[in-house]
């Protein structure tokens, strides 16, 4: 599959997505059972992995997104270009942050550091996809759906030059010949 110059292949199904989405849930709603979490979710890429992540939990929550992003193309570029959002106070809130993707980290990094001094009870990260980097890196991450190598993936909420979102399995680049 093409999306503007660059060739796509099928990489992780629909049914494998929701798989894992069903497990991060599962934990969520084990370890948040008296609790009333504030989803923060990172837009734009998370917006459909927070939508399925979020009807799959059974206890009071609420919801409020943020706009961050750090990415021009495929590469990471380090710098965070917009964070906006949060009317609630975050005061003795337990906070789980919902990531599409972590990679080089630097997004979370940045926004673990504008939320610490807010006064959240708690700052969780919820991250449907996590690459090697972040591993290697040992950013911490409580919920991953899904492990990746350092491949760029497009679809579920992910684009490739702002297409590819509406994409309902995760496609992986080719790398360039
Ligand atoms: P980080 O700051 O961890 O390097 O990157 C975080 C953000 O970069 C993610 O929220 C996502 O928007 C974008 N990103 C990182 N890796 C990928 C990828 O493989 N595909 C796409 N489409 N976006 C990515």
């Amino acid at each position: 599959m093409k999306i503007k110059d660059h060739d796509f292949k099928p990489f992780i199904t629909a049914e494998q997505i929701r798989q894992a989405v069903q497990t991060v849930a599962g934990r969520i709603n084990a370890d948040y059972k008296k609790k009333e979490p504030l989803f923060i979710p990172v837009l734009n890429g998370s917006f459909i992995f927070a939508g399925d992540l979020l009807r799959q939990i059974n206890g009071s929550c609420q919801v409020s997104f943020v706009k961050a992003s750090s990415y021009n193309g495929m590469a990471s570029s380090g710098q965070l270009k917009t964070l906006i959002g949060i009317e609630e106070s975050l005061f003795n809130r337990d906070i789980i942050i919902v990531e599409d993707i972590v990679d080089t980290g630097l997004t979370l990094q940045r926004m673990l550091d504008e939320l610490g001094s807010l006064g959240a009870r708690s700052v969780e990260v919820a991250t449907l996809l996590r690459k090697r980097t972040a591993r290697e890196k040992g950013i911490q991450v409580k919920y991953v759906g899904l492990e990746l190598e350092d491949e760029f993936v497009v679809g579920y909420g992910l684009d490739y030059e702002g297409l590819g979102r509406n994409l309902t399995d995760l496609y992986k680049a080719h790398p360039r010949a």
